[in-house]
């Protein structure tokens, strides 16, 4: 079976403190030269820049996940991820409406705005999209889950916003897989299949962690079975 390399965790122009350089197409022009197979938006609390990421990855020839990096009660980051725009979209909505009411300063906090795919603004988040939903990790999970989403804590072993950082612990809870960013983990992974992904929020990140899975095809449900069987191999450990 062929192995495909995938960079799940990425932020565009509508993330407060991603490059406004980052628009979905130019993500995507910049994750064919890399060689990538499998990319995934996932801006913080926000899927409004999914659709224009869908059309650049399909003019590339790139395949691609539509997610969120939502943020927890507890300030955890968790990477949401689905197959379809719509789903990303009806996950987003959700979200949005449980995010804090902090209005966002362009000048101050970054801009946050969604594009088409020829780069056109079509509008800005009026909330500060890096801040805290009124959900737990639990809850968070479940919505993802029940939308038929893959649910991955991101950086768990990074100092801020992670499992490590936030409950000192990884719970026994039904992940689709956990996110690192080192190895080893300092945190017990044993039971659960690790990858590893850029987070890139400028261009020139993108691909600079990556992971390969090994499946028939490139496609989301062949990736969760992949994941499911641990048929992973990451960058930052060859
Ligand atoms: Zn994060
Ligand atoms: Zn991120």
């Amino acid at each position: 079976m062929p192995w495909f390399r995938a960079d799940l965790h990425l932020h565009s122009c509508l993330s407060p403190c991603g490059d406004l350089e980052c628009s979905p197409s130019a993500i995507a022009v910049t994750a064919k030269q890399r060689g990538l197979d499998l990319v995934a938006l996932a801006d913080h609390n926000s899927a409004l820049n999914c659709p224009a990421f869908a059309e650049a990855c399909r003019r590339e020839g790139v395949a691609a996940l539509y997610g969120i990096e939502a943020t927890s009660r507890e300030e955890v980051h968790l990477l949401c991820l689905f197959a379809t725009v719509e789903q990303a979209l009806d996950a987003g909505e959700l979200f949005y409406r449980a995010l804090a009411d902090v209005q966002n300063i362009p000048a101050k906090l970054g801009d946050q705005v969604y594009v088409d795919v020829d780069e056109n603004i079509l509008g800005a988040v009026e909330k500060h999209l890096v801040g805290a939903l009124d959900y737990s990790v639990d809850e968070i999970c479940e919505a993802v889950n029940s939308r038929g989403g893959l649910f991955i804590p991101a950086h768990i072993d990074r100092s801020v916003n992670s499992m490590g950082s936030q409950l000192g612990f990884l719970p026994h809870a039904p992940y689709a897989a956990v996110e690192v960013t080192r190895s080893p983990c300092p945190l017990d992974t044993h039971d659960y299949t690790r990858i590893c992904n850029s987070d890139a929020h400028f261009l020139d990140d993108i691909a600079m962690r990556w992971f390969a899975y090994e499946a028939e095809t490139v496609s989301f449900a062949a990736l969760r079975d992949a994941l499911a069987a641990k048929r992973v191999r990451l960058s930052i450990e060859s």
